[in-house]
């Protein structure tokens, strides 16, 4: 492998009038990364349809927010969003199809979906593009079981209500940020993270959720300086290549701001997700 596959397009990408910079975060990064010259196709994909959002959420949720009559992740209904998600979630979907394809790795660059409920949108979070993804890839047999590693600086409550809604027991869920982690665990969680990632090798393929949340500065908190964010990237990447793992991975949160209120410190953050995953599986 030569390039990391990013499934990006347009319609992803959406004026959410939020706090959060993350529907409109897609085309940033995927721009940063092409400055940055990190190898990578780009490539196209299709939305998930309604069915398929519905493996993971109420039927009745999932009509009102693509009809817009009930409140996304955002706290509003606006339709450019609600247009965006069958895409951000058909990315994660296509992500993971890839890198089960290829044994190796595919990169989804969206957010916005480990607080998303069965029933309800939260956090900034409308769809579980995880558990869609999950539910979807064992609808049509190609996974037994799954592994979401969720290092977004908070916990996956959306993610454990579906999988306890649904009673599934295939897919290992890990969520350190429903522990409530402090800057002091880091190193300790570190240090266990290659044998956790080992331990997920019975699985068929591996959700990765990088967020640049977890960084100490974020303002909605944080617990890895810059150095340890690129030890956990590195872990996750090697040890996943070192064993055939495949894993496809996404954004997830990320807050910090510059002087001039763009999106620069977290654009770096994922770029050096990037640059870990290049060395990983890119190289050689
Ligand atoms: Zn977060």
């Amino acid at each position: 492998m030569k390039v990391v596959p990013v499934f990006f397009r347009a319609e992803m990408v959406a004026e959410a009038g939020s706090y959060s910079p993350s529907a409109g975060k897609p085309p940033q990064v995927v721009a940063d990364w092409q400055v940055h010259a990190l190898p990578m196709d780009i490539r196209s994909f299709d939305p998930v349809d309604e069915a398929t959002l519905a493996l993971a959420h109420d039927a009745g949720y999932v009509r009102g927010v693509l009809a817009c009559t009930l409140v996304n992740g955002f706290g509003n209904r606006r339709p450019d969003v609600a247009a965006s998600l069958p895409y951000t979630n058909g990315a994660m979907l296509a992500a993971a199809r890839e890198a089960i394809a290829n044994r190796r790795v595919a990169c989804a660059p969206v957010s916005g979906f480990h607080h998303a409920c069965h029933g309800y949108a939260d956090g900034f979070c409308t769809f579980n593009g995880l558990m869609v993804t999950a539910l979807a890839l064992k609808r049509d047999r190609q996974v037994n079981r799954v592994a979401i590693l969720d290092l977004d600086h908070h916990w996956g409550n959306g993610t454990e209500d579906i999988i306890a809604k649904l009673g599934i027991d295939w897919i290992r869920h890990e969520t350190p940020g429903g522990g409530h982690v402090e800057r002091k665990d880091a190193e300790p969680y570190l240090a266990r993270l290659d044998d956790l990632v080992r331990s997920f090798a019975d699985c068929d393929v591996l959700l990765y959720q990088a967020g640049a949340d977890a960084h100490i500065k974020d303002p909605l908190g944080g617990w890895m300086t810059s150095s340890q964010l690129e030890e956990r990237d590195r872990i996750v990447f090697e040890t996943t290549a070192k064993i055939g793992l495949p894993v496809a991975w996404n954004l997830a949160g990320g807050y910090q701001v510059d002087v001039n209120g763009g999106i620069a410190p977290v654009l770096e953050i994922h770029r050096r997700t990037m640059q870990a995953c290049v060395n990983a599986f890119a190289r050689g």
